[in-house]
């Protein structure tokens, strides 16, 4: 991806560990390396189509200026997150903090924390068989749509299913979501079991009737397995209610484990080739 590139943006501001920073303040220095695509401004010398430098450089002077940080990591955290939320041309940063006369006795030139945070593309399935089942799904729809650090880009159609293990209980409507996110794949985990509580969701018997299930399926190409958290979703290859409505909207997303896109997936399992009943159950 193409950059744009702010170097050593000088300020002087008050963040800082000891009281005394706090009040003094100090010099800083901020630099921040833009990811975007500058191809269309390029050809159409419109800036518009690209991210003014000006203006982020005076959001970046305007952030540092007007807070007063114990740490520079988080002047780091807030600004590249500024930077994400009010630029939407820009899909990534590089953001570095300079901290040239830290107070720590010794004659180094400066100490610095860089980050590098940008927009994750996430697939979530979601589903609900109790009660207001199409309204708990826009709820969660609504829910993350409301979100600062969320941006939903594409949502199937419902599917109505049938249930899953050997419960007795209501069918099931389905949909997959596409979301842009600045969270980790835990905070997003986090952020959407509140939402499942919000629409009362309990969780008593594993594969009962639920009110609101939201997964993860993929998060970018990103493979993870945690106690809490195992990405790409462990069963999403062999489940209907995931891929028929992730194939409407991201057929050629790739899984990252198999290395074979969503469309492929969902054929196999129409073919009969993969499916619960031919692989061992299990989140
Ligand atoms: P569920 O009953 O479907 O809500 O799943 C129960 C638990 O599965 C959650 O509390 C998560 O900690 C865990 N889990 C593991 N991987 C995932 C994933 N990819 N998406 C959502 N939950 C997950």
């Amino acid at each position: 991806m193409d950059q744009i590139r702010i170097e050593n943006l000088e300020l002087f501001c008050n963040h800082g560990a000891k009281p005394e920073e706090n009040v003094l303040g100090q010099k800083f220095y901020v630099s921040a390396t833009l990811h975007l695509d500058t191809r269309k401004a390029g050809l159409t010398d419109d800036l518009a189509a690209s991210a003014h430098y000006g203006k982020v450089s005076r959001r970046i002077k305007a952030v540092m200026e007007n807070n007063t940080y114990q740490l520079i990591e988080r002047c780091a955290e807030v600004l590249a997150r500024t930077i994400l939320l009010e630029f939407p041309s820009v899909q990534g940063i590089d953001l570095e903090v300079k901290k040239p006369w830290a107070p720590i006795g010794l004659p180094v030139e400066y100490v610095s924390v860089c980050v590098h945070r940008r927009w994750h593309t996430v697939y979530l399935s979601i589903g609900s068989n109790m009660g207001d089942r199409r309204g708990y799904l826009d709820l969660a729809v609504e829910r993350l749509s409301g979100m600062e650090e969320v941006r939903v880009t594409k949502k199937s159609d419902y599917i109505v299913t049938k249930p899953y293990g050997n419960v007795e209980q209501e069918d099931f409507l389905n949909g997959c979501l596409e979301l842009r996110t600045l969270l980790s794949p835990h905070e997003l985990l986090a952020a959407l079991h509140e939402i499942e509580a919000m629409a009362g969701r309990e969780r008593k018997i594993r594969w009962g009737p639920r009110t609101l299930d939201l997964d993860i399926l993929l998060y970018d190409d990103r493979i993870l397995d945690s106690k809490t958290l195992t990405i790409p979703h462990r069963e999403m290859h062999l489940r209907r209610f995931v891929l028929e409505p992730l194939s409407s909207i991201a057929p050629y997303a790739v899984h990252p484990l198999y290395h074979c896109s969503v469309q492929e997936l969902w054929e196999r399992l129409q073919a009969g080739e993969t499916g619960e009943n031919t692989v061992e159950k299990g989140k």
